[in-house]
């Protein structure tokens, strides 16, 4: 295996714990609960926290090199 394979692969491991967070239990989303409730009119906050997380998720994408080379294409 090349050693860009295993870096993408590494960091594929760690895109895949954040999503592993986002998705947790701990994690509540006020979008999601939201819409769950049936998307009452609110005062409430109802950002979507998700984002912050796929944010990072996008960073790490940026450092694989095979994401890399699809860029230059
Ligand atoms: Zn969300």
């Amino acid at each position: 295996m090349k050693a860009d394979q295993l870096h993408d692969d590494k960091i594929e491991d760690i895109i895949q714990g954040v999503r592993d967070l986002r998705d947790a239990d701990f994690h509540v989303c006020n979008h999601s609960e939201w819409q769950a409730k049936g998307e009452p009119d609110t005062t409430e906050d109802t950002t979507c926290s998700c984002n912050e997380f796929d944010a990072v998720i996008d960073q790490l994408e940026e450092l694989k090199y095979n994401e890399k080379q699809k860029g230059k294409r």
